[in-house]
């Protein structure tokens, strides 16, 4: 697919040194391949390492966001299919993987880790035909941490002892797991590695419209020679979902998504015996101080909210800025954002992919339409969408107030809203008036000035002069309405662990 840029936006992007009317530069397309990869025209549900058929019968179609092309057929599960596939982790859980020694659960996921690095690229295609990302994010960024915390966690596996001292750390039984369509093969691992190094048997149930990684991964669990029932996938609407976070020989309830379902699972599992975690939405502040490197600080914004076309949980979709430098970093951030390329995800120069879905597109013109009629200024670069698919071009307030639906709700796309601050005192106070509290990030050359401010800010996880940065071994996770519990790290395991034993009590 070609986009086609009017000539005043085709300046090459500044970082490259390349700035300037007297270069225009134009990309060729440079699609990635498809060939080496193999979508089924029809996926079942994934029970004891078989793919089988939902009972009764029944199938929903999987689109490829950037074309509106269907992808593939995917089962329909029912209550009995939940039933079957949560008998099957219990049963896998009793016989065979509990029992195993940690080193040798180690062994699977060493495999399947290695198994990922030497599929990668069919991985990547796969994830970015089926979400919208561009390939060069699937590609360099959540193909390679999915192996990375499988390895991870592997490194756990045989170590829970020292992991926890004194305390006798038991796998909790099956885990339930819903994860939502953003990154949908890495949410994936963030729930499977750390339960699997913990001893737990997994169902998990992948967003409707992202699937296809999910049953991709089932191939590799079979390649890996799982013990069968050990990992369970199946497919269908939010109600089955909650069918099976609720079902009850379920131990462990992982979520990550909205807010709005985030509580209605606390809810539902409330009063039981089930552990749960849950991830859920953000509205993360991002702010620059006046001492801050701008263009370093550019590139962070940038990456903080246009990364995965905003559709980030922890994405830097407030801009507060010190109000003496607000003037040069606008120009210098509407410069460029109109470098950005916008369009197929599969070509490796596309910095900004599809929107995941109609659905989610309306959301986003909806809540753009609220900023224009609130009052604030928007600035999009002037570059051509693709005729089909889902696509919205990035988005920049300024003049906007802490008022602006635009600064308290979460868009979950490519739009960014500007608000600014003198003190750091006020930067805090304005940052942290949100219900949400999942991330944030400090633009300062002073190394005090960023502990104070990671102190005050009321966010489970705070870059400083970087975002959007993840690693297996950090981790990650929210306050207030973006959930509770942690994932990643040694926190991420115990949260798979039943920890009341021991001389530790
Ligand atoms: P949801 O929270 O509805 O979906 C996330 C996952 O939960 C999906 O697997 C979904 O299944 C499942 N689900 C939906 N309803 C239920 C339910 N009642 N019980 C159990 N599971 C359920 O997110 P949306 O897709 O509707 O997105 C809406 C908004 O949520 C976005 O605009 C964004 O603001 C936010 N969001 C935040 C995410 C985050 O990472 N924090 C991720 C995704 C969305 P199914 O796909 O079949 O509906």
């Amino acid at each position: 697919m070609t986009i086609t840029k009017k000539p005043e936006t085709r300046l090459a992007p500044n970082s490259w040194g390349l700035v300037g009317g007297d270069n225009p530069f134009e990309y060729a397309p440079a699609p990635e391949a498809t060939d080496h990869v193999r979508i089924e025209p029809e996926y079942g549900l994934f029970i004891g390492n078989e793919f089988v058929a939902s009972k009764p019968r029944k199938t929903f179609t999987v689109i490829n966001p950037a074309t509106e092309e269907p992808l593939a057929k995917v089962a329909h599960a029912s209550k009995a299919d939940v039933n079957r596939a949560v008998a099957a982790a219990r049963e896998a859980h009793r016989s065979s993987w509990s029992k195993l020694p940690g080193r040798e659960r180690a062994k699977y996921l060493y495999r399947i880790a290695r198994i990922l690095q030497e599929r990668s690229r069919e991985f990547a295609v796969v994830e970015s035909m089926n979400s919208g990302k561009p390939i060069k994010e699937s590609r360099d960024v959540d193909v390679p941490l999915v192996a990375a915390h499988f390895f991870y966690y592997a490194g756990w596996a045989d170590k829970l002892d020292y992991a926890f001292p004194n305390r006798e750390p038991r796998s909790l039984g099956v885990a339930a797991q819903v994860i939502p369509w953003n990154f949908p093969l890495l949410m994936l691992a963030w729930k499977i590695a750390p339960a699997l190094a913990a001893g737990n048997t997994v169902v998990l149930k992948p967003a409707s419209t992202t699937p296809l990684t999910a049953y991709l991964f089932a191939d590799v669990v079979r390649q890996a020679d799982l013990p069968p029932g050990v990992v369970n996938i199946i497919t269908g609407p939010g109600e089955i979902g909650m069918e099976l976070v609720t079902h009850p020989d379920v131990n462990k309830v992982a979520f990550t998504g909205s807010t709005a379902v985030g509580k209605m699972i606390a809810r539902a599992v409330a009063g039981s015996d089930k552990k749960l975690t849950l991830e859920l939405g953000g509205k993360a502040a991002n702010i620059v101080f006046d001492d801050a490197p701008l263009d370093q600080a550019i590139e962070g914004i940038i990456n903080g909210i246009y990364f995965n076309q905003g559709e980030v949980c922890c994405a830097g979709s407030r801009l507060f800025v010190q109000e003496s430098v607000y003037e040069p970093l606008i120009d210098k951030l509407k410069a460029r954002l109109s470098t950005l390329r916008v369009g197929d995800p599969l070509d490796k120069n596309t910095d900004v992919g599809a929107i995941n879905s109609a659905g989610q597109l309306a959301k986003v013109q909806e809540l753009v339409d609220s900023g224009i009629a609130e009052g604030a200024e928007i600035f999009q670069p002037d570059c051509e969408l693709p005729d089909r698919g889902f696509f919205f071009r990035p988005t920049l307030f300024t003049g906007v107030s802490q008022s602006h639906r635009i600064a308290q709700e979460e868009i979950f796309g490519p739009v960014l809203s500007v608000l600014t601050f003198r003190t750091p005192d006020e930067a805090i106070e304005k940052a942290n008036n949100t219900p949400y509290g999942l991330s944030a990030g400090v633009w300062t050359e002073k190394g005090s000035r960023i502990f104070k401010m990671v102190n005050a800010m009321r966010a489970g996880v705070v870059w400083a002069n970087t975002f959007n940065r993840f690693d297996p071994t950090s981790p990650f996770g929210g306050y207030k309405e973006s959930g509770y519990g942690r994932e990643g790290g040694i926190h991420g395991l115990g949260a798979y662990l039943d920890l009341s034993g021991g001389d530790g009590r």
